[in-house]
């Protein structure tokens, strides 16, 4: 199968490339980009007025399999991604049967290849059952084919444990993910710390128990040499300390995700549970320099953090609500709406934060659309406006915080492996 789509804005941050160009793919890799391209194809796609980018690598989505199918499963999930020009995502291993041991990885990998979509990459725990008592075996789960190892939703308190963590990591080169929450400090919060969460009548969680648990695992790296990345980073003090550690060249990265750009404490005056995150949605203050530390590289990634729950979860009383949001369909859209259009990204930065810099920092071969790459390929309608409604998710929870707000761009096609995976139309 041979695909030619014309006339597009490419932006491939990987290549330099910010041009209107055409791209010739053969099967599944990408064997020209140039101007006026002459082929015998088997479909050409006219892309006049479209970005062209790679497939979005979104390195923070919980898929909910094995365990938890009624929020979603990996076909629900992957069909979701497509739908958001995302072509590979990594799979958070705080399943409920948790990926914490070879038998587990197996069957998730089996679910894989059964059902999934988009190419789906596997993050395995840092320790069994999350519970920061015991490791893992790091290396067999490496051997297997995990690239991540991270707690999430939970942070390792123990620094021994961190640190033989870390050292396995590095040996056996896994990533390390770090969900960076002392919860000594956030216990039993459920919104920011100030002022809202008094006039709620809400317990509140401090910025504290986030960045202080940012800056002991940045030590615990350091000293080690190990690299790590930080997980959704949420407020200023977070920006500050990481910054400061990137000076020092410390292999090191951070990602945000858009509802820390989009929202702060004060739309969870309405008490609405799709809000509900950890971390928490943070003040305004926070809001600015999330979105300040994109702009100046501190934060390389936006993921979505994409975390479905039933409606029985988030439709309670908010102190019972589960904590997350979706965010899969409506992440780039988010990003262009906050992000570009407000000036603080422009098209290269942002497509460097959802291509090439999680590609780089997981270490896979996508991201890009040189020469003999993995023909992952989103086709991108920058101008369109749409509302986000609850009816249009395929994601099969429905809790975005995004219901009911106007964004700009939507992805008109994804390819995926030289093959149309998503088309809007
Ligand atoms: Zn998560």
């Amino acid at each position: 199968m041979k695909l030619l789509i014309k006339n597009g804005h490419v932006v491939d941050p990987a290549n330099k490339i910010d041009d209107i160009l055409d791209i010739l793919i053969d099967a599944n890799k990408i064997s020209l980009v140039g101007k006026d391209i002459k082929a015998s194809v088997d479909k050409t796609i006219d892309a006049t007025k479209r970005i062209v980018m790679p497939g979005i690598i979104d390195m923070h989505v919980h898929l909910r399999e094995p365990g938890r199918e009624d929020k979603e499963t990996i076909a629900s999930g992957t069909l979701a991604a497509l739908k958001g020009g995302i072509t590979s995502v990594l799979a958070m291993p705080n399943t409920q049967i948790p990926i914490d041991c070879s038998q587990n990885l197996k069957l998730l990998k089996s679910i894989i290849k059964k059902t999934s979509h988009a190419n789906v990459l596997i993050a395995a725990a840092i320790t069994k059952a999350r519970q920061g008592k015991e490791l893992t075996e790091i290396s067999q789960l490496k051997k297997e084919g995990i690239l991540a190892i991270t707690d999430d939703g939970a942070s390792v308190d123990d620094e021994r444990l961190m640190s033989e963590a870390l050292k396995q990591a590095m040996k056996h080169k896994v990533l390390v993910i770090c969900h960076c929450e002392d919860v000594s400090i956030s216990k039993d919060g459920v919104i920011n710390l100030g002022f809202i969460s008094t006039r709620l009548g809400l317990r509140g969680v401090s910025c504290e128990s986030e960045y202080r648990r940012v800056r002991r695992d940045i030590q615990l790296a350091e000293k080690l040499g190990a690299s790590i990345h930080i997980a959704h980073v949420s407020c200023k003090e977070s920006v500050e300390i990481i910054a400061k550690a990137k000076k020092k060249s410390l292999r090191l990265s951070a990602e945000t995700a858009p509802h820390y750009f989009s929202f702060s404490e004060e739309d969870l005056l309405g008490y609405n549970t799709n809000m509900k995150v950890n971390p928490p949605l943070r003040s305004k203050e926070d809001v600015v320099e999330i979105k300040q530390g994109l702009k100046s590289g501190v934060i390389d990634v936006i993921a979505s953090d994409h975390a479905p729950h039933t409606d029985n979860e988030k439709i309670i009383e908010f102190e019972r609500a589960e904590f997350g949001a979706i965010g899969l369909e409506t992440e780039l859209a988010a990003s262009i709406t906050e992000l570009v259009d407000q000036g603080i990204l422009n098209w290269t930065q942002l497509v460097q934060k959802f291509t090439v810099n999680p590609a780089k920092i997981l270490g896979i071969d996508r991201g890009t659309l040189g020469k003999g790459a993995i023909a992952d390929i989103i086709i991108v309608d920058t101008e369109r406006e749409w509302t986000v409604e609850s009816k249009d998710f395929l994601s099969r929870s429905k809790n975005s915080p995004f219901i009911g707000r106007r964004l700009k761009g939507i992805v008109e096609l994804t390819i995926l492996n030289g093959k149309i995976a998503y088309n809007r139309c």
